[in-house]
């Protein structure tokens, strides 16, 4: 990902055996030399005078390397002993005099890796290339790949041990269909339809798709529990043949569940049903209901699950970069193998080459246009499918219930569920084609609306929709195929062309499954040795690993949020509870280092350096012309500047020339500090919400842009929180402060602030809330 550490530390790999040690800190920066160094050693390199391995020590200040011979087997003592012989001995009275400690280990700090690391890797390269010794390389581990795409499979780099880099494009397609609505885990009754399909059509395919997305739902709650939740869904039935179907079919996915199933299915009365979901229709067209089958199905906040995804690699050592684009590849000189990729940084426009043994395409439904970078002839593998979600008011569903109709009209699912604070209505696929930034139809918005109101006893209305959209879902295409109904969910996973691994198909729930035998694939195409075998399974998202459901409760009892009274005094506020749990839900066990965020003030540390700058300003001046600069922090503070100013007015007796000069200086001073003092003011505390009726806060934004790469006003209403997709207006609203505090953070000018409020509201227009949909058709009012 551009920005942030990454950015600044292109060449960091990872201590690929350790489970992430929680977020990147920078290390303190040494003042003398040996105060901090680092150590690794290469083996297996062909025997010069009984030795086989190179121990490297490098000195963290001055880069200055320390090479040591050793030879296998030897023991920690042997390693012990040459250190002290060769380095101790010698540096020991070195080390004496200047009081240097051995502090920090890779273990705690994975980012020091890096200056070994690099320094044993640089030794390799030059010993392979002096020596001519490619017959070697496999041996060092220095495998990278790279990775197309941002959040998906970079776990699988640490799984095998390898140095990898993501490469993805946030801005450029990602809010096209990544981003466009992933909300449920696990497969529910579209799975009894492939269970269906299995049973009826023998299909194993369909099975296996099942069996495969029930073990990834499991998986995945485990690993992300702050993200992702078990979710009842209701099945309204209208006849008894239908109560019979859906039982059996939930009992099946139930027994096939086995030990992942979250909780088992039950039938409930009509009257029981009407009581957990009370906006049910009990009867309409004619139709009576005579009762629903619940089960069990997963839901996730799809965008932090891709954020946490991100970062946990990036802690597992991957080189991450977001808003880059592949452009092109590149191949070997016979152009047979693809060896690497040119990058283009979607925010400066430089464009970069990286070279790799094996790059893994991940492009979703862009998957086929990075294929025909390689060769323009490639035959296309996806079939894109659209599917449009809307969001209604909360009222629409109760808080803890989905609703599924599993055959609408047409023959679709129709579902209807609460999601972060709203309801989420959609439906499955339709055919369509890949657009850069995709639309929902006027008449696919009707088809969700009319297809719910059929079973609510509310009245569906146009003007309640908050939010729309379409996103497209990258299927894996089967020629024969002639409606994207009777293509298998299932991925695929090809290398048509040497040295490019295509992943695709597949459903979110089963990413990490897709992700392990893209590795594998590559694994074999690069013939990789990697040091481990895949451990995803068991690592925790960061932010996962010790989260409590009851975290939350901390919050509310140890923070305050500091908001601006209308008099425009700091002043502390409660932590309410749905703050507080929507901060617990999204960042897990991080959630303190928001909530700690919205308690500052942030405009302290700049104000004290602002303060510090004026007394500095103050006693040149007073060194100078014994006169006192005053500094404009309010009211009170003004007042007494203007009086001392007419003090120094009248006393000004040194002569035109000197007050002239006094003056230019003041004016220059008084305009630094009325500026740090502007700054101070405006930033001076994060805690408000940034939108009325939703539980975001300003210091979210804060700490996106420092821990979580977020490096556009779109990043953060669209990809780090959901509110343009929960509600197009609020969003809105909220975008002037967005901007305010990320140009803050990124220091960016007045025309960057210009260029990113007119970005978003432009994206913000491909969303159909009721209000953009009047704005376009004129229809609705
Ligand atoms: C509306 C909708 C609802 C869905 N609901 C569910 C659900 O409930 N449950 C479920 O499991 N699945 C669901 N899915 C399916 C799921 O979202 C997809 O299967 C999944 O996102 C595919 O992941 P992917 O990584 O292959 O592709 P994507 O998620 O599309 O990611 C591709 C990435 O590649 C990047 N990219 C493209 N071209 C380039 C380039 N040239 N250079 C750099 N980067 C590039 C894009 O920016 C993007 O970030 C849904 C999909 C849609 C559209």
């Amino acid at each position: 990902m551009v920005g942030g550490y990454e950015r600044n530390h292109p060449d960091v790999y990872p201590e690929v055996t350790l489970s992430p040690a929680g977020l990147l800190q920078p290390l303190p920066i040494p003042f003398q030399v040996w105060e901090d160094i680092s150590m690794d050693s290469n083996g297996g390199l062909p025997e010069a005078q009984g030795l086989d391995t190179i121990l490297v020590v490098v000195n963290c200040l001055p880069k200055y390397s320390h090479f040591m011979g050793l030879s296998h087997p030897y023991t920690a003592k042997d390693v012990a002993s040459l250190y002290v012989k060769e380095i101790i001995e010698f540096w020991s009275e070195l080390f004496r005099q200047a009081r240097t400690k051995l502090k920090y280990s890779s273990a705690y700090h994975p980012q020091t890796v890096c200056q070994t690391e690099q320094n044993s890797q640089h030794k390799v390269d030059i010993l392979i290339k002096c020596q001519n010794m490619p017959e070697f390389e496999s041996s060092w581990e220095l495998a990278a790949d790279i990775k197309l795409n941002f959040p998906d499979f970079h776990l699988e780099h640490k799984v095998v041990g390898l140095a990898g880099n993501i490469i993805g494009d946030e801005a450029y397609k990602g809010d096209a269909e990544l981003e466009r609505g992933r909300l449920r885990l696990g497969i529910g009754l579209e799975g009894v339809r492939y269970l269906e399909k299995a049973v009826f059509k023998f299909d194993y395919g369909q099975l296996k798709l099942v069996f495969h997305a029930l073990e990834e739902r499991k998986q995945v709650i485990d690993n992300a529990p702050h993200l992702c939740n078990a979710l009842p869904c209701m099945t309204p039935c209208f006849d008894w043949f239908e109560v019979v179907y859906y039982w059996i079919g939930l009992k099946m996915y139930d027994l096939i569940a086995g030990a992942r199933l979250l909780h088992l299915s039950r039938f409930y009365s009509t009257e029981e049903s009407v009581e957990l979901f009370p906006t049910l229709a009990k009867e309409g067209k004619g139709r009576r209901l005579r009762g629903t089958v619940v089960y069990y199905d997963g839901q996730m906040n799809d965008a932090r699950l891709n954020v946490g995804l991100a970062c946990t690699a990036a802690l597992a050592g991957a080189t991450v970069l977001n808003h880059a684009e592949v452009v092109s590849l590149l191949k070997d000189d016979i152009g047979e193998r693809i060896i690497g990729a040119q990058i283009r940084d979607t925010l400066t426009g430089k464009e970069f080459d990286t070279y790799a043994k094996v790059i893994v395409n991940a492009a979703g439904p862009f998957c086929d246009s990075i294929r025909k970078m390689a060769d323009k002839n490639a035959r296309d593998m996806i079939c894109p499918s659209s599917g449009v979600h809307i969001i209604l008011p909360d009222y629409y569903s109760p808080e803890g219930m989905g609703l599924i109709v599993p055959k609408t009209k047409d023959g679709r699912v129709v579902f209807m569920l609460p999601w972060l604070g709203r309801t989420v209505a959609g439906t499955t696929d339709s055919n369509t084609t890949i657009t850069f930034l995709p639309e929902p139809h006027e008449d696919e918005i009707q088809f969700i609306l009319d297809a719910i109101s059929d079973y609510l006893n509310v009245k569906v209305r146009r003007t309640d929709v908050l939010s729309a959209w379409s996103g497209i879902r990258p299927l894996a295409m089967n020629p024969s195929a002639k409606n994207t109904e009777s293509i298998s969910r299932d991925h695929v996973v090809c290398e048509d062309l040497p040295g490019l691994i295509t992943i695709t198909g597949g459903k979110w729930t089963t990413y990490r499954s897709m992700a392990e035998d893209a590795v594998d694939a590559a694994i074999k195409s690069g013939k990789l040795t990697p040091t481990s075998g895949c451990v995803t399974n068991n690592l925790h998202i960061v932010g996962g690993e010790g989260w409590d459901p009851a975290s939350f409760t901390v919050l509310t009892q140890q923070y305050m949020r500091m908001k601006i009274s209308y008099k425009g005094k700091v002043v502390p506020g409660v932590m309410d509870t749905a703050s507080a749990k929507h901060l617990s839900h999204a960042y897990g066990t991080l959630a303190e280092r928001v909530a700690a965020i919205a308690q500052e003030k942030q405009g302290s540390q700049t104000f004290i350096a602002m303060c510090c700058l004026c007394l500095y300003l103050c006693l040149v001046q007073m060194l100078s012309d014994k006169r006192l600069l005053m500094v404009e922090v309010g009211p009170a503070v003004k007042r007494e500047h203007r009086m001392r100013r007419r003090r120094r007015t009248t006393s000004r007796v040194r002569g035109r020339e000197e007050g002239e000069n006094a003056l230019d200086r003041e004016r220059k001073e008084g305009s630094i500090s009325k500026m740090f003092c502007k700054q101070a003011l405006k930033d001076e505390c994060l805690g408000k919400r940034l939108a009325h009726g939703y539980p975001f806060l300003e210091a979210e934004v804060a700490y996106c842009a420092r821990h979580e790469y977020c490096e556009s006003a779109i990043d953060f209403i669209a990809r780090r929180s959901r509110l343009a997709f929960l509600d197009t207006d609020a969003a809105g609203r909220a975008l002037p402060r967005v901007i305010q505090i990320l140009a803050a953070e990124h220091k960016w000018d007045k025309s960057r602030q210009k260029q990113e409020l007119q970005k978003a509201k432009e994206f913000l227009e491909t969303f159909k809330s009721s209000k953009n949909a009047q704005f376009h058709d004129g229809k609705h009012n």
